[in-house]
């Protein structure tokens, strides 16, 4: 996935009749809210949000690498979803973008 097809897919997950602008065909024009969950980590606060009231708690670690590794986890449980390939990270690359993949594949959206 392209960041702006994370940023989109990730913005329809929290709001799922969020619309596309009819004049300027953009999801962050007008009344909408810049995308940049990729590379915001505060941005991505909200989506973790949406994960830790489904029960899901966020494991971030940084490898000696600088690569971020990166999942949700259900606690009490044996369920893991959504790890980041941290190999896709390098040092340059930030926590909300690791955040951005593994909230994706934990609902099943990441393509
Ligand atoms: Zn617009």
């Amino acid at each position: 996935m392209t960041q702006k097809e994370q940023e989109i897919a990730i913005a329809k997950a929290l709001s799922p009749d969020l619309k596309l602008c009819p004049i300027h065909h953009s999801y962050s024009c007008c009344n909408r809210k810049s995308l940049n969950y990729t590379s915001d980590l505060n941005a991505m606060m909200e989506p973790c949000k949406l994960l830790a009231s489904k029960g899901w708690r966020c494991e971030a670690n940084m490898e000696t690498d600088g690569t971020w590794e990166c999942f949700f986890t259900k606690p009490d449980t044996n369920i893991t979803s959504g790890r980041a390939d941290a190999t896709h990270y390098g040092a340059g690359d930030t926590l909300a973008l690791a955040l951005a993949e593994a909230f994706l594949k934990t609902l099943g959206l990441w393509k």
